[in-house]
């Protein structure tokens, strides 16, 4: 056996089973330590085996502990058992994915695993998709394709002339877009802000009712899971008449798009698949490592067209398709891998079941902290949960205190003008006594932040 990989086995079996006794944010101890990496690069060379004990020993307390059951901020999810272990193995094999001469195996899992996910969140069987490092990644590469077509219907090849001449376009977002979709207007010459924002109801659904008539060449961002509030917005309404216009409809659901793989919550998604494309993640809620997301394409060749590369070098003789003709990326790892692996383990049921778990587990936060007198500022529709412990100042004290008791950790957000709590249940690894223990933990902090605001 190879000892190094045999210890590092050994330390990430002892960090995972001690990530429940542990504090969820990182030890202020250990974090202090981190100065001794401001260090010059040694001259001489040191043992694997030392190397990995200092990551170890330096690195691990410093973790904040998302892969364990009570981490609740942002939109994180865990790292299921088989998808962390096939991404070791994936590791040891360091295939360059993209390229099916290069990675003939790496390439046919992420076939499989792109096939089933798709299926999972009912788009089109016929899209083109591809594994990117993220949702941030998947609108680039949607926006793109979006772009692509809307002004080459308009006599337009942007890929070729670039946007110096080109005809403007309209781009329509609702005032609740993610501001990594802003992001990737921007890189891709559209500009962050002279976007057309329409305003949202007050779940943070964009208001079909106040979308404009739209004239070719325009491109419509619609969102499936509100990072607030889980609110997924109007798509079939607002897909039916940005088509009737000739509009370019993309669809933002890093992890709301989750919601089409169960029969409880898939009705929030409603029409979603009429959309042209669709970015998601795998990292946040199908709980693979980071970093992986995911973009879909209905007209494949858009995206090939906004994304292909090319040299003789590269070509493969195969024909079968080079991811990197759909991505911005020639090369990366095989993401895939982790995702088949994750799908592979959890089956159909398996994803319904993860997903209904955190939906579940996010309402009986939601009851927990009203029955506490606490304000719940959203409707608990998928798994995130808006909670206000009073004014501004109250909030961001009680949150403070939450994060600092260690049990579970949760993050700050503003909400219509309103300091909330935001609690984004997203982790396999998250149990009923998890739910609990953090439903105490914050009842418990908020009471003592009251009983100090009193004293
Ligand atoms: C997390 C998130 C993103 C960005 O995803 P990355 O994987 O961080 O690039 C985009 N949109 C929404 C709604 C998100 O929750």
């Amino acid at each position: 056996m190879n000892p190094l990989l045999e210890d590092a086995a050994r330390r990430a079996s002892q960090y995972l089973g001690g990530l429940d006794a542990r504090a969820v944010a990182p030890d202020p101890h250990a974090l202090s330590r981190l100065r001794q990496l401001d260090v010059e690069l040694p001259e001489a060379p040191q043992s694997p085996a030392r190397v990995l004990q200092q990551l170890d020993e330096l690195g691990s307390p410093t973790t904040v502990a998302s892969s364990g059951g009570r981490h609740f901020g942002y939109v994180v999810g865990g790292t299921l058992p088989a998808s962390l272990a096939a991404h070791w193995l994936a590791t040891a094999w360091d295939q360059n994915a993209p390229h099916p001469t290069g990675a003939p195996g790496a390439a046919a899992f992420e076939r499989t695993a792109l096939r089933w996910i798709v299926d999972l969140l009912g788009l089109p069987s016929t899209v083109a998709g591809a594994f990117v490092s993220g949702a941030t990644m998947g609108s680039l590469c949607g926006l793109a394709a979006a772009r692509h077509t809307v002004l080459a219907r308009v006599g337009w090849d942007v890929e070729a002339r670039g946007l110096f001449g080109a005809p403007p376009i309209t781009v329509i977002v609702g005032e609740e877009v993610h501001p990594s979709v802003t992001k990737a207007l921007g890189v891709l010459g559209l500009g962050r802000d002279r976007v057309v924002r329409i305003a949202s109801d007050a779940h943070g659904r964009l208001r079909a009712d106040l979308l404009p008539r739209l004239q070719a060449p325009s491109i419509v961002c619609l969102q499936a899971g509100n990072v607030n509030t889980g609110s997924c917005d109007p798509f079939a309404t607002v897909i039916e008449q940005a088509h009737r216009d000739g509009a370019w409809v993309h669809v933002d659901g890093a992890f709301g798009l989750w919601a089409q793989a169960s029969p409880l919550f898939r009705h929030l998604c409603e029409g979603v698949s009429g959309a042209d494309s669709w970015a998601t993640d795998a990292h946040k809620w199908l709980n693979v490592p980071y970093d992986s997301g995911l973009v879909f394409v209905r007209d494949r060749e858009a995206l090939r067209a906004a994304m292909s590369v090319s040299a003789p070098y590269l070509a493969s003789g195969h024909r079968e398709e080079a991811a990197s003709d759909l991505t911005p990326e020639l090369s990366r790892r095989a993401r895939g891998v982790d995702a088949w692996a994750a799908l592979a383990s959890l089956g159909r049921s398996g994803v319904r079941d993860l997903i209904e778990r955190c939906c579940c587990h996010a309402q009986r936060f939601g009851i927990g902290l009203a029955n506490a007198q606490y304000e719940v500022l959203n409707n608990v529709v998928l798994n995130q949960v808006l909670v206000s412990f009073g004014d501004a100042e109250m909030t961001r004290q009680v949150i403070s205190a939450i994060q600092s008791d260690g049990t579970c950790w949760c993050g700050i957000t503003q909400w219509q003008g309103r300091t909330a709590m935001r609690i984004s249940v997203c982790s396999w690894a998250t149990t009923d006594a998890d739910v609990e223990r953090s439903l105490a933990a914050m009842i418990r902090c908020a009471q003592e932040c009251a009983r100090q605001h009193r004293d």
